[in-house]
């Protein structure tokens, strides 16, 4: 599953993996971390070289969580509380705008799904990190909408960010997700496309689980 930031990606691959009883794995929390530990330990985010040295000997562990949140434990510690914080939003697609950075991460992600039965989310999973998937979905939704949800989820974790300023924000990620020139976000030719602006999440699921079930039986 792709798409751009507030599309709803995690909402909705969190909940159809809890009902089809898959493993669902958040490669956005993968980069988040990465960016996290460059800044708390002070290296540079625009070094490529510092960050995958920086990579290489770090240790990224997801696993599931209650209502069917992950945990991000980065070297032991668990750092899930403290991978949506404004900081990390401003420097995560920096970090993940890197060749080196992204074939490491894509190399890790690819251990991760070899088991199967795993619902992941990101921006390149069916262009790059799986492009044999048995079922893509590209999600997307007006800014409007997309900005909307985020102002409300920061509101939720307690920030007190306008919603002019997440606009902005989540405009800017998406420009440099796009327009990378490494493995940037968009749509696998074989993905169905979901705009999820007017929809509801339960509706959006159903409809997925439903694309799942035909093409997975
Ligand atoms: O999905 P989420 O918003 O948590 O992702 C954070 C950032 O990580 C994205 O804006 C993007 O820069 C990067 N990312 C990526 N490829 C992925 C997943 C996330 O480049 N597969």
């Amino acid at each position: 599953m792709d798409g751009p930031a507030g599309a709803g990606k995690s909402t909705v691959a969190r909940t159809i993996a809890g009902r089809l009883g898959f493993l669902y794995l958040d490669t956005g929390a993968m980069y988040r971390a990465l960016a996290y530990k460059a800044l708390t330990e002070g290296v540079d985010v625009r070094d490529d070289e510092a960050l995958s040295e920086l990579l290489a000997d770090t240790v990224i562990e997801l696993y599931p969580a209650e209502h069917g949140n992950v945990e991000v434990i980065l070297d032991g510690v668990d750092v899930t509380e403290k991978l949506r914080t404004p900081q990390v939003n401003a420097t995560v697609s920096q970090v993940a705008g890197f060749a080196s950075v992204r074939t490491e991460m894509v190399a890790r992600q690819r251990v991760l799904a070899s088991q199967g039965g795993v619902v992941m989310d990101g921006r390149d999973i069916g262009t790059c990190v799986l492009p044999e998937a048995d079922v893509k979905f590209y999600l997307t939704a007006s800014l409007d909408a997309r900005a909307q949800r985020r102002y409300h989820e920061m509101q939720r974790m307690g920030y007190n960010i306008s919603l002019a300023r997440i606009r902005e924000e989540i405009e800017h990620r998406d420009m440099l997700d796009s327009s990378r020139p490494y493995a940037p976000l968009s749509k696998a030719d074989d993905a169905l496309l979901v705009d999820t602006t007017d929809m509801e999440v339960e509706e959006v699921v159903a409809y997925m689980i439903e694309v799942c079930r035909q093409r997975l039986t």
